[in-house]
């Protein structure tokens, strides 16, 4: 008796075989238990083959994929101009460093009432005159009281920049994760 080869069994499966050719399959199928496990076990082999053609991927699966994620992103995350925040924090804070400047020159000009002071200004000038002790031991060039508060404004809003341009790094930072 002659078996089947496997390539007239995956005909079968396929669906090519026809007439003749089909009949005589059928009948060696019926008295051929080796035959019909080779057929079970191709049919299985046949399906898996389809099941990866289904999950099968082209290859520009990864750069296509790349520009929906870059879209998708794009649109859900536009892009913020921190420059221009940190501009604008910088103008605020100038804006008030020359106004409590001028205050406190001001303040400065009228003459000083024999009173407790605000526990702010005694800290200010305390720190004002560590400014400008500080400077004055470089040159003598922030000796006057009006140039030290000067000096002592001039700090605050470097400090205050710094700190502004270090929060909104952090975020642009964070962002990016
Ligand atoms: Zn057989």
């Amino acid at each position: 008796m002659r078996h089947i080869s496997d390539e007239i069994l995956n005909k079968y499966i396929d669906n090519e075989l026809e007439g003749e050719g089909l009949s005589e399959l059928n009948e060696h199928l019926k008295i051929c238990s080796s035959c019909l496990a080779r057929l079970k076990a191709l049919r299985i082999v046949d399906q898996q083959f389809r099941m990866m053609e289904t999950f099968h991927v082209s290859g520009d699966f990864t750069q296509n994929l790349m520009k929906k994620i870059e879209k998708i992103s794009f649109h859900y995350a536009p892009k913020k101009s921190y420059f221009f925040r940190f501009v604008v924090a910088l103008f605020l804070v100038l804006t008030a460093a020359i106004l409590i400047a001028a205050i406190l020159a001001v303040k400065a000009s009228v003459p000083a009432v024999p009173s407790e002071p605000a526990w702010y200004k005694t800290a200010f000038d305390a720190a004002s005159s560590k400014f400008s002790d500080i400077l004055s031991s470089y040159k003598d060039l922030f000796s006057s009281r009006s140039l030290s508060i000067v000096g002592s404004g001039l700090a605050f809003i470097i400090l205050v920049s710094i700190y502004i341009v270090y929060e909104s790094f952090k975020e642009a930072k964070g962002r990016l994760r």
